[in-house]
């Protein structure tokens, strides 16, 4: 063989070599919807059938999570937590356990703006039918709503309300739960540049070389319209808003979000998004300051000293915790540019 077609045939044999096992690096980006919210991911991978791999576990364990914590389902152990443990102790996974003390402490920590037994209340609105309780319903309701009813024992590893008419809902915590176990899955299978995203909480791991993920604070108002565009490298960031469970009767909006004082929707924020190490802490942080409303949340923000937010207030206005270098003071928020919205 002459030296020409040696070179000639390496070439193809190299070429041959190249498909069989395409280096190509590239961005996925995927969708799926569940606990009854868009979810997605999106990595940097230099193998695409890896990467899929990886994907579908991250959107399998936010599945598996639904199975164990939702309370749209009767058949989740959450869901039996609240048909036997006023009257016994409920042993619960190690999982369940451990988020039901995260919350219980968020509780504590914000003066019970934040707390799961919000439910006793809440489990009597129905935002796709249009329903609430009336004030006589709130009334009688209301007093099962106090985190101290829930009583949580490591020995036994169980759950137990002592009082009847307590219930609990984890709706404001399980999603960021599932995000951070989304990330230690990816990050467990070698991928250093990634976003995991449920509903309104997302985590970044990495950048995008050399340049800060982008994330988008969506207006209240306005589904696709961003006011806010905030870079962020290996953090999380979760938004509470008015307009993602709700609906509008008699001038009033009915949504998601119940202050454990009255029962009834919190009304002094339009949204509220803390930015912080983990979705656990921004996604029960940034329900817990929607609750408190503009002052007291912004009270516990700087108190906390980790953790950032933004605020838009009823008025329109966007607040600022003094870690945010606001782009002017007391910008209106649509006067801002615009990006891909958190939720
Ligand atoms: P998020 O979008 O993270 O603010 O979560 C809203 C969800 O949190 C609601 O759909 C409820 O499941 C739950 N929730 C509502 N009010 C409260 C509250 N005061 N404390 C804890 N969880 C709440
Ligand atoms: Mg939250």
């Amino acid at each position: 063989m002459s030296i020409r077609n040696w070179f000639a045939l390496s070439g193809v044999a190299l070429l041959c070599l190249c498909s069989a096992y395409p280096a190509q690096a590239e961005w996925i980006y995927r969708e799926q919807s569940i606990m009854g919210t868009r979810c997605a991911v999106e990595l940097w991978s230099e193998d695409r059938e890896r990467a899929e791999q990886a994907i579908e576990s991250v959107f399998a364990d936010m599945r598996r999570i639904d199975a164990l914590m939702s309370t749209w389902k009767s058949d989740t152990q959450l869901a039996e937590v609240n048909r036997l443990a006023a009257q016994q102790p409920v042993v619960v996974s190690q999982e369940l356990f451990d988020l039901l003390g995260v919350a219980l402490e968020y509780s504590r920590d914000t003066a019970g703006a934040f707390d799961i037994t919000y439910a006793s209340v809440g489990y009597l609105y129905d935002f796709r039918q249009h329903v609430h309780p009336d004030p006589q319903q709130i009334r009688a309701a209301l007093p099962g709503i106090n985190f101290r009813y829930v009583v949580l024992d490591p020995a036994t590893r169980s759950i137990r309300y002592t009082r009847a008419g307590t219930r609990i809902d984890l709706g404001g915590i399980a999603k960021g739960h599932a995000v951070d176990r989304g990330i230690e899955l990816l990050r467990q299978a070698g991928f250093t540049r990634a976003m995991v995203n449920s509903g309104g909480d997302t985590r970044i791991i990495g950048d995008r070389f050399g340049k800060p993920w982008i994330v988008g604070v969506r207006d209240p108002d306005k589904e696709s319209v961003s006011f806010l565009r905030i870079p962020l490298t290996d953090a999380a960031i979760s938004t509470s808003g008015d307009y993602e469970r709700y609906f509008d009767e008699g001038g009033q909006r009915f949504h998601h979000i119940i202050d454990p004082a009255t029962g009834d929707s919190a009304r002094t924020v339009r949204s509220a998004t803390v930015i912080g190490a983990t979705a656990l802490r921004t996604d029960a942080l940034s329900t817990s300051v929607f609750v408190l409303g503009p002052e007291r949340g912004l009270e516990l923000v700087e108190r906390l000293k980790d953790v950032d937010a933004v605020i838009v207030t009823p008025a329109g206005k966007v607040l600022y915790s003094s870690g945010l270098a606001p782009p002017e003071a007391g910008a209106d928020r649509s006067t801002t540019g615009q990006s891909k919205p958190t939720n």
